[in-house]
């Protein structure tokens, strides 16, 4: 029982009696879920004919590198994708996203984001808000704009908004999760609607999906709702907790040249990069990252629900769709917040025996708190719980590869946060 490996009060043990009994079909649809998802995993491995000799990488220029080709050919089927690249080669989320725009995207073009403003690590990308002095080549420097709309109040994309705004636009920009923004995470009927909206203003428009945190959390991806590209980070639930680095860009052919040229040099395209010791780690990862995106899923539904019970606002709440993996919990206050990392810090199978501690980091006007002992440096697929040290005192969990562990880690979280109470 879990009391005979962790110190958890009698209290907390019945609460969490309580709240398994409560999310049970809850979790048993998030099953079905990852049902469906690995069997259309298997399907594309065994009828695109993977075999023992694609897990081997290749050297140097990574010429007729038919493992890399074929991974890339399985994600694509999988995602509905005419293309895909899935590579090491990208060193993080937002490099997959900065090739993609830079691929698609001409001087003079204007992009449009229709989900407020995007994911900080962007900005400096697109030269946005304090980003724009700083002559590290953004897309602003190069002549191309940009535009944004707000959701709704409702969370939904504003498809009126879209409508007009589109036909002057070369591309529309959409963020599938939260990031660290009080909103709903866009469900796959918004995308298909966003994008039906700006393609029937503008049939020539790119619809672009930043789709970080969004794979596998339902059964089909945005490329099948309308988005010509999507693009997210090998860290994050793709990877299975297993590909230890790397992004993807996917969707329509002649887009995903386009940025196949930006990632290696223009006039060379995706026949270079060569794969290493990387590929069987990426091939395992991917095949895994059903499950594992279903057992983080398990782990913001448990979250949610227990963190409400002990009377915090919860977001999203344990009833609700889930298309990404994040769960924020308001805490009450700094003490409270620092005792919740602590305790998930605890339970972390690396480094579960350091304290994590608030610190100032670039881009942020106050310290941050992070809480995380991952197999991979910075993966977010793994138990994370993260902060800005200010009033609301809000902390954004994630991940979580096994919920058994994870459920553990939340228990802790709360006893510490129970405990600082008295
Ligand atoms: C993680 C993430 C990114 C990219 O971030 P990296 O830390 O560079 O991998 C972009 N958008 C969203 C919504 C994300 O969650």
């Amino acid at each position: 029982m879990i009391q005979d490996y962790f110190d958890i009060s009698s209290k907390l043990l019945k609460l969490d009696q309580e709240v398994q009994r409560q999310i049970a079909a809850k979790l048993a649809e998030i099953d079905e879920i990852r049902n469906e998802n690995q069997w259309r995993m298997l399907k594309a491995f065994t009828a695109c004919r993977v075999s023992a000799t694609h897990l081997f990488g290749s050297t140097g220029y990574g010429y007729n590198d038919a493992g890399r080709d074929k991974l890339e050919q399985v994600f694509a089927q999988l995602t509905g994708s005419q293309a895909a690249i899935f590579r090491h080669n990208f060193m993080s989320g937002t490099h997959a996203i900065a090739v993609a725009l830079f691929g698609v995207l001409r001087p003079g073009q204007t992009m449009l984001c229709a989900t407020g403003t995007p994911y900080d690590t962007l900005h400096g990308v697109l030269g946005i808000g304090g980003a724009s002095k700083h002559g590290f080549g953004s897309l602003a420097e190069f002549g191309v704009k940009y535009k944004q709309t707000q959701l709704l109040t409702s969370g939904e994309t504003d498809e009126a908004e879209i409508a007009r705004l589109a036909p002057g636009c070369a591309l529309l920009y959409l963020q599938r999760s939260r990031g660290y923004a009080a909103r709903p995470a866009l469900r796959l009927g918004q995308i298909k609607k966003a994008a039906a909206a700006a393609k029937k203003a503008n049939p020539n428009i790119v619809v672009l999906v930043d789709n970080c945190y969004g794979e596998f959390t339902r059964t089909q991806e945005p490329t099948q709702m309308g988005a010509d590209l999507i693009v997210g980070s090998l860290i994050k639930n793709p990877g299975g907790g297993i590909a230890p680095t790397g992004g993807y860009i996917a969707g329509r052919a002649n887009l995903v040249e386009k940025c196949a040229h930006r990632l290696t040099a223009p006039g060379v395209g995706a026949e270079i990069g060569c794969t290493e010791g990387m590929l069987r780690q990426l091939y395992l990862g991917l095949y895994f990252a059903p499950g594992v995106t279903a057992e983080a899923l398990k782990t913001s539904v448990y979250a949610s629900a227990l963190f409400a019970k002990l009377g915090f606002a919860t977001s999203p709440h344990w009833q609700d769709e889930r298309n990404d993996i994040i769960t924020s919990v308001v805490t009450q206050s700094q003490a409270q917040l620092l005792a919740m990392c602590a305790g998930v810090q605890s339970a972390s199978p690396v480094d579960g025996y350091v304290t994590p501690v608030p610190a100032a980091m670039p881009g942020y006007g106050c310290d941050i708190i992070m809480a995380a002992g991952a197999f991979t440096l910075g993966s977010s697929i793994e138990l994370s719980c993260d902060a800005p040290v200010k009033p609301p005192y809000t902390a954004y969990m994630q991940g979580g590869l096994n919920f058994a562990a994870a459920r553990a880690a939340v228990l802790l979280a709360a006893e510490k946060m129970q405990k600082q109470g008295e």
